[in-house]
């Protein structure tokens, strides 16, 4: 194979390299294609982004920002079409595939007006004067995820581009299209070619090489919890610094004095968007016992009347990406039936002609508990598992019961219970009436085993930055 210019941001056939197909998890339908890059196309894209780092980084922050903020502009711009590509290839419906376009524009708007106010310090010490000057970090590396695959591209390389860092991106191999289309986008609105490089193609081979590479001084993964175990132990070679945000197991607790339906839309809004395939989705809702049977009644109510069907004709479930994930939601459904539980809605999968068999019922599982995988894994597809609870304290304490803490949520109508249950669950992020916990501004991430680093607001940008101090004599 002739290693291409890693200019990276062709999203056109090329004659001298290999590419692969990608494919709507709809119905397998190709829909593009994308180089199959190896070692060398890492290499050639890590000694361009090295190459143009230091140049990038000695621009002013505002020139920067100006730069973030035509990003930002173009992304909105271009919602269509990047709609579009985001529903062909990962499947959810155009209005989410809209609002993730939406979604990621917010992240180089908030990098722009973050990163003009990223101050030096100065800390007086006796006989010294000791500066700290918050370098960017230098080539840092981005891999990320298939279920937002624009977003959560953006808020990686909207942080790192405007600190002053390069980047080389690795998307997913199931949709590398949109982050194609980003790269095209940066670089049309300003970025230097090279500052943001892209390689797509087996991930084995591709992490491999870029682990390897001691000029790359940072990843950022977004993944599953068994891949960034993988990178952090080959990380260790070259000590490479690493921002993780691996799987999440949400709890959401619902509590007697929550409003009825804004809990209810609130379990809908945090569980169905993306047919459940959201890190932050719920994956246990606790629900307390004096509510516990009109909560279910409504949720059930609710999620009976979603509509499946192809991402592009905008229903409210797309297909799950591949046939892996739907034959891991059914032997959550089954595990959990076999050990008790009751299906109050769906528990199977929902046949649409012309379609492949990837559209799971939205599902509400009763009586269940700790025992299920549901309760312990992540089923990333439409299934509500409930529990009842009785105290705040045994809903605590079943929340908290998880190696993972992504995200989590409270119903409540009070304020104190709010803060106060907030302030004991061990999650990196939490909605207290609020579905939506997770935007540009605030930082995004774990704590426990779905990883470190955050994303989002300041933190997301001082993740590429390295306090450098200086100490001089008075
Ligand atoms: P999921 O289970 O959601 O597909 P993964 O953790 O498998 O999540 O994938 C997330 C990202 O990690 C994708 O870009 C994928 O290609 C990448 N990835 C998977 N395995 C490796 C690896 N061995 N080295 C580097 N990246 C990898």
């Amino acid at each position: 194979m002739t290693s291409r210019p890693p200019s990276v941001v062709d999203s056109s056939p090329s004659v001298d390299t290999e590419r692969f197909d990608v494919t709507d998890p709809a119905d397998d339908a190709v829909v593009g294609s994308a180089p199959r890059d190896g070692a060398a196309e890492v290499r050639a894209a890590i000694d361009q982004a090295a190459a143009g780092q230091p140049d990038w980084a000695s621009r002013s922050a505002g020139a920067r920002a100006e730069i973030m903020d035509a990003v930002a502009a173009s992304l909105i711009h271009e919602t269509e079409p990047l709609a579009a590509i985001i529903t062909s290839e990962q499947g959810k419906p155009l209005r989410e595939a809209r609002a993730e376009v939406a979604y990621a524009a917010g992240f180089f708007t908030v990098a722009a007006r973050e990163c003009v106010r990223l101050d030096d310090e100065t800390i007086p010490v006796p006989g010294k004067l000791a500066e700290v000057r918050h370098r960017p970090i230098g080539v840092a590396a981005a891999i990320t995820p298939w279920n937002f695959p624009l977003a959560m591209l953006a808020k990686k390389t909207a942080a790192a581009l405007a600190v002053g860092c390069s980047q080389l991106v690795k998307p997913a191999e199931q949709t590398p299209l949109s982050a194609m289309r980003l790269a095209r986008i940066a670089v049309d609105s300003g970025v230097p070619v090279g500052v943001l490089g892209i390689v797509t193609g087996p991930p084995d081979v591709l992490g491999e090489a870029m682990f390897g590479d001691p000029r790359l001084r940072k990843v950022s993964f977004t993944g599953s919890t068994e891949v960034g175990r993988l990178l952090i132990a080959r990380s260790a070679a070259n000590i490479i610094p690493l921002s993780l945000e691996l799987g999440g197991h949400a709890p959401m607790l619902v509590f007697d004095d929550a409003d009825l339906g804004l809990a209810i839309d609130l379990a809908m809004t945090a569980k169905f968007r993306n047919g459940g395939q959201t890190c932050i989705a719920p994956n246990r809702f606790l629900v307390q016992a004096g509510i516990h049977d009109r909560f279910v009644e409504g949720l059930v109510e609710r999620a009976s009347a979603l509509t499946s069907g192809r991402g592009g004709d905008d229903l409210d479930l797309g297909p799950l990406i591949d046939d892996a994930a739907v034959a891991k939601v059914q032997r959550h459904i089954d595990d959990a039936v076999s050990h008790g539980a009751s299906v109050a809605l769906g528990g199977g999968l929902r046949s649409i002609a012309g379609l492949a068999d990837r559209f799971p019922e939205p599902t509400v599982l009763l009586q269940t508990g700790p025992k299920m995988q549901c309760w312990r894994e992540e089923t990333f597809g439409p299934v509500c598992p409930i529990r009842r609870f009785t105290s705040e304290d045994e809903a605590i304490e079943l929340a908290n019961a998880s190696p993972y803490g992504l995200a989590g949520y409270v119903a409540t109508g009070s304020c104190e219970r709010g803060s106060r249950v907030a302030s004991r669950l061990d999650c990196g992020i939490i909605g207290v009436n609020d579905g939506l916990p997770a935007v540009p501004d605030v930082p995004f991430g774990g704590v426990k085993q779905s990883g470190f680093g955050r994303e989002g607001g300041r933190l997301g940008l001082q993740e590429y930055l390295e306090p450098i101090t200086i100490s001089r004599r008075t």
